[in-house]
């Protein structure tokens, strides 16, 4: 198959290899020799600007407070956990060496920040009326990948985790959906991206935690994402590290604390939601560019076209549109669009000396065929509208995508057929050894008991046993 130099394999052809070429040839990330690390470009981490001030806005709007705790912990402390070590321990990084010489007690490069935030939690809190304490952290963490990929597997990960503490468990579950419900909020609102949320099985909690629950979306491989986390812990990490609270009738008690962590992985999310065959496709309120200028006509006329192109991206950008001039003059205006495509630009606009008499710019979606006029002087009003409509047409596209590919199913030749394109809502026994089984057939796990999923009983798809949860599960491949 023939394709430029900066194209990509085509989606529809290679998924994996598609997703693979892309993330480099966008420019979002580069290499680097420590497994499964990877450095994040300008272009890519000018998304994670944007997609972080919408959570860390959200995170503060529901009464929580940033704070920042150290990356290294004594192992001793993870060790307080039972589950929770145990659940990480095959992931760590230890320093075991600093200062030229071997440590008394290996550091553990922090994997999530429970025990870290539980130990200062035990000090600052003493009164039910220093509950309760909302936390959050912007952070790096470590879990040593074996098979990383960038943004959605890889060793060092960008994220938030939010640390609460609460009087007892009614407040801490309040809290927990709160949490998630932010979550589904950022991946519709802002990433275009039509989640579902609902609680995991126990196969699938996080490592000391009572309940979890999660958004996962759908990529365009018909594989589920993960795209964000709930815990309630209940008192298993404050009896850990002796969080504990007077309370009005001056009893001792322990606290009721969750976490909750969403992370860069979301980039890697909008890329397979949104992407396609010619490359990214950015949900406007992503991207590092909304509209891009591009100059058109040769020698003398392009110079006669940068200056009018330059006060226009100065009007839309002080519109609080993102604007870009493409001024690369060695390029020809083909290779420019190819390229704009390639890296998700929302709306092109293309200005050459005839579009410029007549007082207008001919502008192109990213998805959209053909180009229509746009007048110079409506300029902003129109790109505003256009990058709203945009914006709407992902969620509707992203939404219409997962409901194609979701199959109610109710026997395990409907169940195997359905996962290899997409979801099933099945029932479930919540057998931990029948879902070991069902993935060890078709690789599909649960990946939630949906929140709006309507009450309804029925049999295991697997083992006919009676159904666990008193509504079907979604079951997809994930990544
Ligand atoms: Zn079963």
């Amino acid at each position: 198959m023939a394709r430029d130099e900066r194209g990509v394999t085509p989606q529809s052809e290679d998924f994996s290899a598609w997703y693979n070429e892309l993330v480099f040839k966008a420019e979002l990330v580069d290499r680097w020799p420590v497994r499964g690390t990877m450095v994040i470009r300008p272009y890519g981490y000018r998304i994670w600007e944007l997609l972080q001030a919408d959570i860390d806005r959200r995170i503060k709007e529901t009464g929580h407070v940033n704070a920042y705790f150290p990356l290294l912990i004594p192992e001793s402390y993870l060790q307080r956990e039972a589950e929770h070590v145990e659940g990480f321990s095959p992931e760590l990084a230890v320093v075991t060496h600093a200062g030229g010489k071997e440590l008394e007690e290996p550091l553990i490069v922090r994997p999530t920040s429970e025990t870290v935030i539980g130990e200062m939690m035990a000090k600052w809190i003493s009164s039910y009326r220093d509950l309760p304490m909302l936390l959050n952290q912007w952070a790096n963490v470590v879990r040593w990948e074996l098979r990383p990929r960038m943004f959605l597997r890889t060793t060092e990960f960008l994220w938030q985790e939010g640390h609460t503490a609460h009087v007892d468990e009614a407040d801490a579950m309040r809290e927990t959906l709160a949490a998630l419900d932010v979550y589904v909020r950022v991946a519709r609102e802002i990433a275009a991206m039509p989640v579902v949320d609902g609680e995991k099985t126990p196969g699938e909690r996080f490592p000391g935690a009572v309940r979890t629950y999660t958004v996962e979306g759908m990529m365009r491989d018909g594989r589920a994402l993960q795209s964000g986390t709930s815990h309630y812990l209940g008192t298993n990490f404050a009896k850990a590290f002796d969080i504990q609270y007077t309370a009005e009738d001056d009893q001792q008690e322990y606290c009721h604390t969750t976490s909750w962590g969403m992370s860069a992985r979301m980039i890697g999310g909008v890329i397979m939601t949104h992407g396609d065959d010619k490359g990214l496709v950015l949900p406007p309120l992503l991207a590092p560019y909304q509209v891009v200028i591009v100059p058109i006509g040769r020698g003398g006329q392009a110079g006669q076209v940068l200056p009018p192109a330059g006060e226009l991206a100065e009007r839309l950008n002080r519109a609080g549109i993102r604007t870009h001039v493409d001024t690369r003059t060695h390029l020809s205006p083909g290779f420019k669009f190819n390229d704009w495509e390639l890296r998700g630009v929302p709306i092109r606009l293309e200005l050459g000396p005839r579009d410029l008499a007549g007082g207008s710019a001919l502008m192109s979606t990213r998805l959209g065929e053909g180009k229509s006029p746009v007048s110079l002087d409506s300029a902003p009003a129109r790109l505003q509208f256009e990058l709203t409509a945009f914006q709407e047409l992902l969620l509707r596209r992203a939404t219409d995508f997962r409901d194609s590919h979701t199959a109610t199913v109710n026997s395990w030749e409907e169940f195997a057929e359905a996962v290899k394109t997409g979801w099933a809502l099945a029932f479930a026994c919540g057998q931990p050894e029948c879902e070991d089984d069902i993935k060890a057939a078709t690789s599909a796990t649960p990946r939630c008991i949906p929140t709006d999923g309507p009450p309804e009983e029925g049999l295991c798809v697997r083992c006919n046993m009676p159904s666990a949860y008193g509504k079907r599960l979604i079951f997809g491949r994930a990544y």
